[in-house]
């Protein structure tokens, strides 16, 4: 029974999940700043999934010709269909050129100008002069730029006094009758033990949920945990309707193929060997925002000018650029296409499809990283003691679609955001209030029935059924009718997970209770996403319905909330964009027609 656990206690001034570059970047600022900081990972920090990331991060830095930050943010407020809130772009972007100096400071090895500044590479979206050219604005580290960064942060953390509980899986949030958060309980995965953590604040950075999909370019990793310990504190989740499809999965394994080789001159054809990004962006072409090359790429297949056997994915051409340029900027893509697809890139194309890669919705905050909820008619009530960062969060800075290079800003804006939050918030060793011991009971009681669950339903059938159903019925396209089935579909896999068996009962390593408790995570993710999205009529961003083409910004300008409840119904409200800006420097972006 759930209490027969015996729970190792710890205080905290600041508790971060996740290791990944959010949570890095925030735990050690909050260390720098004298907070007894503790993070915690399900897996060692530089496996985190950040360390995938490829093309780069953006900044306004303008070493390759004029660039400005007021551009950028242009350009991010258009890439969002205008879903995001300006007032956090703007901060995002103001920041974005300190914070690639920083980092360099710090050690990532950039690539490098002649000159030796550091290198940028255009990327998707990114434009100057509001629109019109194209903009050079992606600092990269070669291909590995994820790599680079998320092995600088975990040294910098080391160098601060930051203390690192390794593969502890964080089960739930502490949450009091007032509402606020007291802290996370954690199952230490080597050693089967389970901890109390108390913390003035709670730092969610669990990164995304690409893996309710059955194709993603993401981590098996990525699993929604802090949005689903969320959605069990009766917290609402934010835009989950939008998830972004990369253009440029490689065909059958999901790996992604950057867009950097798109910035650095790839080109995509059809079977008729045209370029028809001509047709569908005539001027950014392939450089045009993900969702829409993603939608011209799944129009071009539908019509029957699909590649190879199927005629089912496309090719995308990085053999022109020669074998230089590919094994100094693209190196790793290089091998990922020879692994992956068996491809030369530097002699033939790759294939390619558009395969589910980032979550624009999530954790709702403001730009501190606080998390935020509608109470009250009050949109913007904080969550004592609960922030939230990176993918996992919904800040919203990216809307309805974001713009490639803008995650690695990012995790490190609002990772370094929350930090200074974080500071002005707590008072270094302060005492913490009683921890309310029919949350933590609950908590346990959860977990004690998923070990000792002795259903017919093996987790990884389910997970299966849930991943098939998001990828058919939650697509590229969608409709009304679709999504409908989805969602008939998924509430079988609900169901069937009251009846889920969980054969290992061990506390250590027990990898069938850590992939049941991520689907429970995940399921909850994947119903709140398919339930946002058949009660949003309209076309934005990276939410196509075929049923609703054209984009609404009188009726549906606005961020979706939804909760979960018991028996997975989903209740759903709505609160506005922030339509302002946080300085004079700029003003407030209206509406307009998104073309490229
Ligand atoms: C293949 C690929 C390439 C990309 N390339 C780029 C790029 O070039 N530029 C760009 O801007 N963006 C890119 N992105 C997006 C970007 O990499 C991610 O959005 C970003 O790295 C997410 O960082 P994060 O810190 O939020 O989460 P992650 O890096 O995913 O870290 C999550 C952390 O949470 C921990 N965690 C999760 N659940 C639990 C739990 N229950 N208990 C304890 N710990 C937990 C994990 O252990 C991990 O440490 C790419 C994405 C993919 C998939």
């Amino acid at each position: 029974m759930s209490n027969a656990y015996q729970l190792i206690e710890h205080n905290y001034d600041v508790v971060v999940v996740g290791a990944g570059g959010a949570g890095l970047r925030a735990t050690f600022g909050m260390a720098q700043k004298g907070l007894k900081t503790a993070c915690l990972t399900k897996v060692f920090p530089t496996r985190s999934h950040t360390v995938a990331a490829q093309g780069g991060m953006s900044a306004a830095l303008g070493n390759m010709g004029q660039d400005l930050w007021q551009w950028h943010m242009y350009d991010t407020v258009k890439g969002s269909d205008w879903l995001g809130d300006q007032d956090a772009i703007e901060y995002m972007c103001r920041e974005a050129m300190p914070a690639v100096i920083e980092l360099e400071h710090y050690g990532v090895p950039f690539s490098r100008t002649e000159e030796g500044k550091i290198y940028q590479r255009p990327f998707g979206g990114m434009t100057t002069n509001y629109g019109e050219g194209t903009a050079q604005r992606t600092c990269a580290a070669a291909d590995r730029t994820g790599h680079a960064i998320l092995h600088t942060l975990y040294q910098q953390a080391l160098r601060h006094d930051a203390e690192f509980f390794i593969e502890y899986f964080a089960l739930d949030l502490i949450m009091d009758d007032s509402g606020a958060c007291r802290g996370v309980v954690a199952w230490d995965l080597a050693e089967g033990t389970l901890h109390l953590f108390r913390a003035h604040q709670t730092v969610l950075a669990t990164g995304g949920y690409g893996r309710s999909y059955f194709s993603a370019t993401s981590a098996h990793t990525c699993t929604g945990d802090g949005n689903g310990m969320v959605l069990r504190a009766g917290l609402p989740l934010q835009d989950m309707e939008f998830t972004q499809f990369h253009p440029t999965g490689i065909y059958g394994s999901g790996c992604l193929m950057t867009e950097g080789c798109r910035g650095e001159g790839g080109y995509l054809t059809n079977s008729n060997g045209d370029r028809f990004m001509e047709r569908y962006a005539p001027n950014a072409k392939d450089l045009a925002s993900r969702d829409v090359v993603s939608r011209s790429m799944t129009i071009e297949i539908r019509e029957g000018r699909g590649v190879g056997e199927h005629k089912d994915h496309i090719y995308l051409h990085l053999e022109h650029l020669g074998a230089d340029v590919i094994n100094e900027r693209l190196p790793g893509i290089a091998e990922t296409a020879r692994i992956f697809a068996g491809v030369d890139v530097t002699k033939e194309p790759a294939p390619v499809l558009p395969t589910v890669h980032y979550n624009m919705g999530g954790i709702p905050t403001n730009y501190h990283g606080e998390v935020v909820v509608l109470k009250d008619g009050n949109p913007d009530t904080v969550i004592p003691g609960l922030m939230a960062i990176g993918e996992a969060a919904c800040v919203s800075v990216h809307g309805a679609n974001r713009l490639g290079s803008n995650s690695l800003l990012d995790i490190v804006v609002f990772g370094r955001a929350a930090a200074i939050r974080c500071a002005e918030l707590v008072r270094p060793n302060s005492a913490h209030p009683a921890t309310p011991q029919p949350a933590v009971d609950k908590i346990l009681a959860r977990f004690d029935g998923l070990r000792n669950a002795k259903g017919e339903n093996p987790t990884a059938g389910l997970r299966m059924r849930m991943q098939r159903t998001m990828q058919n019925h939650a697509a590229v396209f969608r409709t009304g009718e679709s999504m409908a089935e989805g969602i008939k579909l998924l509430e079988e896999v609900h169901a069937g997970f009251d009846h889920i068996g969980v054969t290992d009962r061990s506390l250590v390593w027990n990898s069938d209770l850590v992939e049941t408790l991520e689907l429970d995570n995940l399921l909850g993710c994947a119903m709140v996403s398919i339930k946002s999205a058949i009660n949003r009529p309209e076309s934005r961003g990276a939410h196509a319905r075929e049923d609703y083409p054209d984009r609404d910004d009188e009726g549906w300008m606005k961020h979706t909330l939804a909760w979960l409840g018991p028996k997975s119904e989903v209740t759903i409200d709505y609160r506005p964009v922030h339509t302002y800006t946080l300085t004079n420097e700029v003003d407030y972006i209206p509406p307009k027609k998104r073309t490229y």
